[in-house]
């Protein structure tokens, strides 16, 4: 029996995760979930699972959580030092980082420090310091798995040829609602519509991130940190069915790809499961209907979003963890209606732009410079 610890169980990864445990429950055990402030879902799920530990990471709701929103069995935790001690603890063999955003990276950080199979949903933990977390994986014997569908696809597909045989990773992009719009016509988008995503359902932050691609760019960076790779080994083509996660090139030109239907389920299954496989509650594709599969190349003049990742991924250092910090507040700052649509990429470029870049940053000078980054970011007009 594997022992799970779920941190951010109630967002859309978290609550597909939980399915996805339920399902494999001969297998796999939930040994504690966490929640930022969505208590009363965060009790639900602690009556349908027991788990030993459930964390609501905001402190000031200690007086206002109802303990009888929770299984008794489940020990009621509040405040981030908890969701490090859940990390941690000896009794957990997996830790599904599936927290949004920079405040994700302390989490993940204390699962990988304390050296479990760490499966990463939580992609930011790897674009603010990528080589930190992957020094700290080597040093501790944690082992990274990724969740997010692009890097479970080349995961996959590296199994098929020895690494030094790699030519290049190709990451598909949904293109997001706006494909095919001019920046002119991206003028005028409203959050409703970015919010209405064509293939995948997901959170609000990662749904406008798609819409502006930057998303894509951050996965680029994501991609070079976790697969150790040259940022001209990386390559994105826009596929509108996201049937297609991704695929690797090998030396012989031979492309290996990894097909199924836009689903969270089987990425975060195959980190549970990894290096097995089983049978799940994952969609399948069906090959008796007509299916159609295009490829484009992206447009990065209405998408500067992906330019910016190109070049983040290129300089590294202190840069992953800036536009990281500017994009989710512009994100936030778009929803409230503070600011346009195109106008993301133009406050974290702006951002980029004059943060004193260092090449070989700590922890504390990024986390610092994450705080700077939101301040800028909030300052920011048009
Ligand atoms: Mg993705």
């Amino acid at each position: 029996m594997k022992q799970i610890a779920v941190l951010g169980s109630t967002g859309s990864i978290g609550t597909n995760c939980l399915d996805v445990v339920e399902s494999l429950s001969g297998s796999l055990q939930l040994a504690g979930i966490s929640a930022h402030h969505s208590w009363e879902q965060l009790g639900s799920q602690s009556r349908r699972f027991e788990p030993r530990w459930a964390v609501v990471a905001d402190e000031d709701l200690q007086n206002t959580v109802g303990r009888d929103a929770f299984s008794p069995k489940t020990e009621l935790l509040f405040g981030p030092e908890a969701i490090e001690r859940l990390a941690s603890a000896d009794e957990v063999d997996i830790v599904v980082a599936a927290i949004v955003g920079a405040a994700g990276l302390r989490g993940a950080w204390a699962a990988l420090e304390a050296g479990k199979r760490v499966a990463l949903a939580n992609k930011e933990t790897l674009i603010v310091a990528g080589p930190l977390v992957m020094e700290l994986a080597d040093r501790s014997g944690a082992t990274l798995l990724p969740v997010d569908s692009e890097h479970s696809a080349i995961f996959q597909a590296l199994q098929a040829g020895r690494r030094e045989d790699v030519r290049r990773v190709v990451l598909t992009a949904s293109g997001g609602p706006f494909r095919g719009r001019t920046a002119k016509q991206l003028g005028d988008v409203t959050p409703e519509m970015a919010l209405a995503h064509p293939t995948w359902d997901m959170g609000a932050k990662i749904t406008v991130d798609s819409a502006t691609m930057m998303n894509k760019a951050l996965e680029v960076i994501e991609a070079k940190w976790l697969f150790d790779l040259d940022v001209e080994q990386i390559e994105v083509v826009v596929h509108p069915q996201s049937i297609v996660h991704s695929m690797v090139e090998f030396v012989d030109g031979s492309v290996i790809a990894q097909m199924s239907p836009p689903d969270m389920k089987l990425p975060i299954q195959y980190a549970l499961t990894w290096p097995e496989r089983t049978a799940g509650i994952s969609p399948r594709l069906n090959w008796t209907d007509t299916m159609t599969m295009e490829f484009h190349p992206p447009d990065f003049d209405a998408f500067p979003a992906l330019k910016l990742g190109f070049e983040v991924a290129e300089r590294g250092g202190t840069c992953g963890a800036v536009l990281n910090a500017a994009n989710e507040v512009a994100v936030e700052r778009f929803l409230t209606g503070t600011l346009s649509f195109n106008d993301i990429p133009r406050v974290s470029r702006a951002v980029l732009d004059t943060h004193e870049f260092d090449s070989q940053p700590t922890l504390t000078g990024l986390l610092r410079l994450d705080e700077w980054a939101r301040k800028e970011a909030r300052r920011w007009t048009p």
